[in-house]
């Protein structure tokens, strides 16, 4: 009765899946899970499989955290949920307060959603009417960089460059403005900052023509995850704040899935030095339990909306679950985990041990590229090493590889052609010896023809 097989047959008859081809699931089992322990998972016949991907980029202190469980349940007795407009309740109001200690300086105003696509459709939308409050409506467009990804809704998905996801919509998408990403894809770090200086150029030139109807511009800082973990130094984004000021148009850094220490520190940002105009955080915010979402804004952007009512300027979005208690809860566990256990500062060990297990990969024939980030790590296959050609998307090498690692006990799910670790922060040295094994043996079946 509890077996796979009955509760995949039933998946199928009711379920539509995201971001999935249904009829590969003729071939490619549907992994019913039963219950989740720390970084292991486990399915109806009691296999393990350990979560290397965080459950998509979401649980960063593991599945049924005793202390991120006993917060949830606490509240749970006190207040599941209350409207957000005209009422306010504890957990919304400490978490405001501790993210606004947390994050640069200036970022005091906390707006809420449920999810990060619709973080990404507030901060546009702040931006677009920010100016139109100050008597600019003509700057009403946005300025991004190829192979972003910032989400499904259609404000969204009209400012992100992942053509899986966009090209089929691209019809119903706004007119966005995009220049060349900096990318350091196949070069040495020290190569990075000298590539993202010379992308830079076209970044000056788009914002110089274009500023007198630009509203913002809106990047993932760091890692462009979505499009492939593509990586690029912090140097961009401080040029980048400079050149927005210069050229009056706002900045927003989507910390979606980069948010929450998987930089090396807890918001890429810190890294830059500068602050964004509107940081958007979503994903790891409540240790991957409950869908939350923040923008978080500075006194110019708030006063530019506090007036009168009769003026129409109040920024009237709304979700009907904004800031839901048991999710802020949530958000306040994570938040006490992050001070108590020193996270940051442990992670730094755990970033180098992922990079000592994945060097000796850098040398197999159809790697192009190994890349990290802090507590992202990516392998990209390649059909040819010396010229770094991509493997046609349609041979699927990716999925042999997430085959393989099914069958190990190991969730490692690629991304095209890219290889990826993104471990919940709880992982131990002989679990990531465990993803490095698989990862190899993966990449061998992968590319053996
Ligand atoms: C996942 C993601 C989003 C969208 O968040 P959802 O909660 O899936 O809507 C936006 N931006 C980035 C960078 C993301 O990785």
């Amino acid at each position: 009765m509890n077996r796979n097989d009955d509760w995949m047959q039933r998946d199928l008859a009711s379920l539509w899946h995201p971001c999935t081809q249904m009829k590969d699931h003729e071939t490619l089992p549907v992994v019913p899970i039963r219950r989740g322990k720390g970084v292991w998972l486990e399915d109806f016949e009691g296999k393990r499989y350990l979560d290397i991907v965080s459950s998509w980029w979401v649980n960063i202190f593991g599945h049924a955290n005793e202390r991120i469980n006993a917060r949830i349940k606490q509240q749970l007795d006190e207040l599941e949920h209350v409207i957000l407009s005209g009422f306010t309740h504890r957990p919304v109001i400490e978490l405001s307060e501790r993210l606004g200690r947390l994050a640069p300086t200036g970022l005091g105003h906390c707006f809420y959603a449920d999810n990060g696509s619709s973080a990404i459709e507030i901060a546009l939308k702040m931006s677009y009417h920010y100016w139109r409050n100050v008597g600019r409506p003509e700057k009403r467009r946005f300025l991004t960089i190829t192979n972003g990804y910032h989400g499904e809704t259609l404000g969204a998905l009209s400012v992100g460059d992942v053509a899986l996801y966009t090209d089929t919509y691209r019809p119903l998408l706004l007119d966005v403005i995009k220049v060349p990403a900096p990318d350091g894809f196949g070069l040495p770090r020290e190569q990075w900052v000298e590539q993202a200086r010379a992308c830079f150029v076209h970044m000056e030139r788009a914002l110089e023509r274009h500023a007198g109807e630009l509203a913002a511009v809106i990047v993932e800082p760091l890692i462009q995850c979505a499009g492939g973990m593509r990586m690029y130094p912090p140097e961009y984004l401080t040029w980048l704040r400079e050149a927005c000021d210069r050229y009056g148009v706002q900045l927003i850094f989507d910390e979606v899935a980069v948010g929450f220490g998987r930089t090396g520190t807890l918001f890429a940002c810190e890294q830059t030095g500068v602050r964004p105009d509107f940081l958007c955080l979503s994903k790891a915010l409540t240790g991957g339990y409950l869908p939350l979402s923040v923008v978080m804004t500075s006194d110019d952007v708030y006063t530019a909306f506090y007036d009168d009512y009769a003026t129409l300027k109040a920024f009237l979005h709304s979700h009907s679950y904004t800031g839901n208690p048991l999710a802020c809860a949530a958000a306040l566990a994570t938040l006490d985990i992050f001070e108590q256990d020193d996270v940051i500062a442990t992670n730094r060990g755990k970033a180098a041990q992922m990079e000592r297990l994945a060097a000796p990969l850098r040398e197999h024939a159809h790697v192009g590229d190994v890349r990290q980030t802090g507590m992202i790590l990516a392998i990209e296959m390649v059909r040819d090493k010396a010229s770094l050609s991509p493997y046609d998307f349609r041979e699927r090498r990716g999925l042999r590889v997430f085959r393989h690692a099914l069958s190990r006990g190991v969730m490692l799910r690629p991304l095209g052609n890219v290889i990826y670790w993104m471990p919940p922060y709880v992982i131990t040295p002989e679990e990531l010896e465990l993803v490095a094994e698989v990862t190899h043996e993966g990449l061998e079946i992968a590319t053996a023809d």
